[in-house]
């Protein structure tokens, strides 16, 4: 038998025909390409975290539903008290649990462009996969036809991220509800970027049923530690619950998470500076004139370049020591896009200066 045979006879052919999600490597770089908070701690709080993790049992298995976690998970985002809470290895763990627990033949609906690992992981699982695309000049949700898409296909599931990745932009929230209202489905809104905003659907729980919300320490400052949840309804939960492996949160990751939110004002003050930073981000990339911003609510920034030169650009800035994303080879919408995180400001500065040098080199 040939490695060949041997891989068509024990994969499936959904998986063959996809591509892993690949990661730069930015080793030498500064780094705004992946949503990450740029700040780390003051010492004398790192010190302070030391202590919890001495005291940690990693001889044993962790509490498989993280119970002391959970309660301060629900208390930092004010998640209403009669849902409940599921955790998963980063949130990307929990877009899995949803999508391992839908029946066969399954659809799930996405805006397109939006979060790549819903499209990645339906397919993976063989599921029928719906992307809807947003309106072309503002990436706003195009409402008549997700409604439409909704009547027709019926989607089991329905994610919205909220602000959307990569574009930044809040959908309008009267669509979000008509969607809601009108899918017989679940709708999952997915605030990877709440820390960022001040808009939510966590209040909108109690009055929704196939509502879920999802969110993330990731973005907030914690990415390493890989943890999300998503809130909603105690009785989906528990349904999602059984799909869960036992202890998919690690000791480490639920005693240093615990520890992180006894100082939330470490956290305001930090996502306070990317907020400012991102407005003057904003100001700066609007005098530019070969580029155009796009409003954000989230902690990076999506920008149209000229016509087919995103990548040229993208690599002027690489060779000057900036990695950012391009989005070209998502092709569509994306073709002349760029997409910038947050840095600190000297991180910032830099970024833009390489980007005019990289503009006049075109
Ligand atoms: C970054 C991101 C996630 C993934 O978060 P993890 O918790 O790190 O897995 C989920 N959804 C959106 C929209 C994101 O941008």
């Amino acid at each position: 038998m040939t490695e060949q045979e041997l891989i068509t006879s024990v994969i499936r052919p959904e998986i063959r025909a996809l591509t892993a999600y690949k990661v730069a490597d930015a080793s030498g770089f500064i780094k705004l390409d992946a949503m990450e908070n740029p700040y780390t701690w003051p010492e004398e709080i790192k010190v302070e975290w030391l202590k919890a993790l001495h005291d940690a049992e990693i001889n044993r298995y962790p509490d498989p539903e993280a119970k002391s976690l959970c309660r301060i998970l629900k208390e930092y985002n004010q998640i209403p008290a009669d849902s409940d809470l599921l955790l998963g290895n980063g949130s990307d763990e929990i877009i899995q649990l949803l999508l391992m627990a839908l029946p066969a033949n399954s659809t799930v609906m996405a805006p397109e462009p939006s979060f790549v690992m819903y499209k990645q992981i339906a397919q993976c699982l063989g599921l029928n996969y719906q992307g809807v695309p947003l309106l072309a000049d503002n990436f706003e949700l195009d409402l008549d036809a997700t409604l439409a898409t909704i009547k027709k296909q019926q989607p089991e599931i329905i994610f919205l991220a909220y602000p959307n990745n990569p574009t930044g932009n809040l959908f309008d929230n009267e669509a979000i509800e008509q969607i809601i209202q009108q899918s017989k489905g679940l709708v999952i809104i997915d605030e990877a970027y709440a820390p960022f905003t001040d808009f939510s659907f966590i209040q909108q729980l109690k009055k929704y049923t196939n509502l879920l919300v999802m969110r993330t320490v990731s973005k907030l400052g914690l990415a390493g530690l890989r943890l999300g949840f998503i809130a909603g309804n105690p009785a989906i939960i528990r349904e999602l619950n059984k799909v869960r492996l036992p202890y998919n949160i690690n000791i480490l990751t639920q005693v240093s998470v615990e520890f992180a939110l006894k100082h939330p004002e470490m956290f305001a003050e930090q996502t306070n500076t990317i907020c400012t930073e991102r407005a003057r981000m904003f100001l700066q990339l609007s005098v530019i004139k070969e580029v155009t911003p796009c409003p954000s609510a989230a902690n990076f920034i999506l920008f149209r370049t000229p016509t087919d030169s995103a990548t040229e650009i993208f690599q002027r800035l690489k060779e000057q020591g900036i990695l950012i994303k391009n989005l070209a080879p998502q092709k569509g919408l994306l073709n002349d896009c760029l997409r910038v995180t947050i840095g600190k400001p000297e991180e910032n500065n830099a970024f833009i200066k390489a980007l005019k040098t990289a503009l006049q080199a075109c």
